[in-house]
């Protein structure tokens, strides 16, 4: 019923020349994906050789940021029209390792999310705990306040142009992922709360991907749950083989599934 849809996170990774032969490893080696979207997420200054060699592929080129103005006086900014201009077709918002060290709010994130929209990109809206959170037992009330300050003022047929992205803090770059039953809970509070501020059509419709230490040898435990529709990778997106075999246990987690 939901593809699954499978994004590298390259974050402040690699050179232009570095950028263009990790792009021409994923080329080469996922030349038809069957059953799952694909999309990578590199630096901004490589995204145009990201999206030169990916051009006429099926894998998407995506933004890791943008701003909620279009255009204006925002030094070392970059703006969602400017990532549409160069192909992108989505973009990370809320991500925690800029909620934390660039300290963006809520706020300033639902307004990314609605320049992101505005220019047709996809936002990728992520939400999760800190492990002191999850300690305390606020996990949902955490990612409850963030997903609807996340989508504040959106009607549902611009919710559905989103894909959510459940990435625990105390998962991210740790080693130690989520087990597939403490993500899954996770991602059914997550639908039952869209399913409240929009419809239940629009939760069934809308991915929920999981990220947070997600790797060739836990991908298939993750994906083979109905409730994740996929995986947002940061360091297992940096090899060719390593993404590649997340890529396809993703779609062999679906068809297992029969979606
Ligand atoms: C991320 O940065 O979104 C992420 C999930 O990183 P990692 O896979 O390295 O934990």
């Amino acid at each position: 019923m939901r593809t699954p849809l499978v994004i590298g996170n390259w974050k402040m990774h690699g050179t232009v020349a570095e950028a263009r032969a990790l792009a021409g490893a994923l080329r080469d080696g996922l030349k038809r994906p069957r059953g799952v979207e694909v999309a990578v997420c590199p630096p901004f200054t490589a995204l145009p050789a990201v999206a030169e060699t990916l051009a006429g592929t099926p894998i998407a080129v995506g933004g890791q940021n943008c701003h909620w103005e279009d255009t204006g006086a925002h030094t070392g900014e970059i703006a969602a029209p400017m990532l549409a201009d160069l192909g992108c077709r989505l973009v990370l918002l809320g991500h925690s390792e800029r909620r934390r060290e660039m300290g963006e709010t809520d706020e300033q994130i639902a307004r990314k999310v609605a320049a992101a929209l505005r220019h047709n990109l996809t936002p990728v809206l992520c939400v999760g705990e800190t492990a002191e959170e999850r300690r305390q037992g606020l996990t949902f009330t955490t990612v409850e306040g963030q997903l609807r300050a996340g989508l504040v003022g959106l009607e549902p047929a611009a919710v559905t142009r989103c894909v959510l992205a459940y990435e625990p803090v105390w998962a991210i770059g740790t080693g130690v992922n989520a087990t597939p039953g403490q993500a899954a809970e996770v991602h059914g509070y997550l639908r039952g709360l869209l399913s409240e501020v929009t419809s239940k059509e629009v939760a069934q419709r809308l991915r929920i991907l999981y990220g947070g230490s997600v790797k060739a040898d836990n991908a298939d435990a993750l994906m083979a749950e109905a409730e994740i529709d996929g995986a947002l990778v940061g360091g297992a997106s940096l090899t060719g083989p390593g993404f590649i075999a997340i890529v396809r246990k993703a779609a062999r987690g679906a068809a297992s599934r029969g979606e």
